[in-house]
């Protein structure tokens, strides 16, 4: 919103007014001569329609600039998945393997990620690895084990599409599409996500910033998305102490000045599990509508990701210290 003043105002005094009205200066622009001729509004100050702040002694005129993301800004902080809210009342918890590396294990997964009331089963079928002599995953084998696993522990599915290619397979064994950081920029899947007309969890690039997120999600409505749920799970930093930077600051910014809801991975956003407990909570605090945690019953035997899986026996003890209800059913 650009504020503009009429020639003979105080800027102070306009500066003062706007602020008492809860509206905070994000830049100020001056005229040749150096005078202060407009205010830019911060997208983050209180609700104030434009009349109300024409009205205000000293300005001219109000303008507003378009958002270049009208879909997310106006689908709202609640998105209902499979029956599963998000962004309104518990925390909602998506749990599973890294990787699904077997029936048996995702069988297993499921049977006790539901038993702690986990609502969603994650775990990867077609994996994103950095090196191509990695594990790659099961891929479709692997989506039959995990919606069986899942039907049967009445969970909801949220699974990772890495190309075009897999969006139809996904779409038909997932109640989620999820498409991975380091996909975030992938346009064509993008669209190609959206137009299989489901919800998706968009996890954010690993050096992208809000409004690229923001941007991402709005390919995805505009393609069709049921709905979008942001992902956090960290960000590049000049610092390796942790794998990424687990980004609180945007999350806070998105849930509540975007009113947008936003899931916080801190599994892969410290690489640590012994960071998951002070940052999961640090997450809800700021704002997410919950989390998704890795967890292995062997983490040391896991083909991905080993160092920051929870050991499965443990998730229990770990929700309930996170928040979720002490005898399960958490959501
Ligand atoms: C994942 O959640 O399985 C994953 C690969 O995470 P990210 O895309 O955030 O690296
Ligand atoms: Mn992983």
């Amino acid at each position: 919103m650009i504020v503009s003043l009429t020639h003979d105002a105080n800027p102070d005094l306009v500066r003062q007014r706007l602020v008492a009205r809860g509206l905070w200066i994000a830049s100020t622009l001056r005229d040749a001569s150096g005078a202060v001729r407009q205010f830019s509004i911060a997208p983050s100050s209180a609700a104030a329609s434009l009349a109300e702040i024409a009205a205000i002694e000293g300005v001219a005129s109000v303008t507003t600039s378009k958002s270049e993301h009208p879909l997310m800004d106006r689908q709202g902080p609640v998105v209902t998945i499979a029956g599963v809210t998000i962004g309104e009342g518990a925390a909602v918890w998506m749990c599973g393997p890294c990787s699904v590396e077997s029936e048996d294990q995702i069988k297993r997964a499921a049977a006790h990620l539901a038993s702690l009331g986990v609502s969603f089963l994650r775990g990867g079928a077609f994996k994103p690895r950095t090196s191509p002599y990695a594990f790659q995953g099961h891929g479709s084998k692997a989506l039959g084990w995990m919606r069986k696993a899942a039907d049967a522990a009445g969970m909801r599915v949220v699974t990772e599409a890495l190309s075009e290619a897999d969006v139809g397979v996904v779409a038909e064994h997932a109640d989620m599409i999820q498409i991975g950081s380091r996909n975030m920029h992938n346009y064509a899947l993008l669209k190609a996500a959206g137009a299989a007309k489901m919800p998706v969890l968009l996890k954010r690039g690993m050096a992208a910033t809000v409004e690229e997120w923001l941007l991402a999600g709005e390919y995805l409505l505009a393609s069709g998305a049921a709905s979008v749920v942001l992902c956090e799970r960290g960000i590049r930093s000049f610092d390796d102490a942790t794998r990424n930077m687990l980004d609180l600051g945007a999350v806070a910014l998105l849930s509540h000045v975007h009113r947008v809801p936003v899931i916080v991975d801190p599994s892969h956003g410290t690489g640590r599990r012994d960071l998951l407990l002070p940052m999961g909570r640090a997450a809800l605090a700021a704002g997410a509508a919950g989390l998704m945690i890795e967890t292995h019953d062997a983490p040391g035997e896991a083909k991905s990701d080993g160092p920051q899986a929870v050991p499965l026996e443990q998730m229990g003890g770990l929700l309930r210290s996170l928040g979720g209800r002490p005898e399960g059913g958490a959501r």
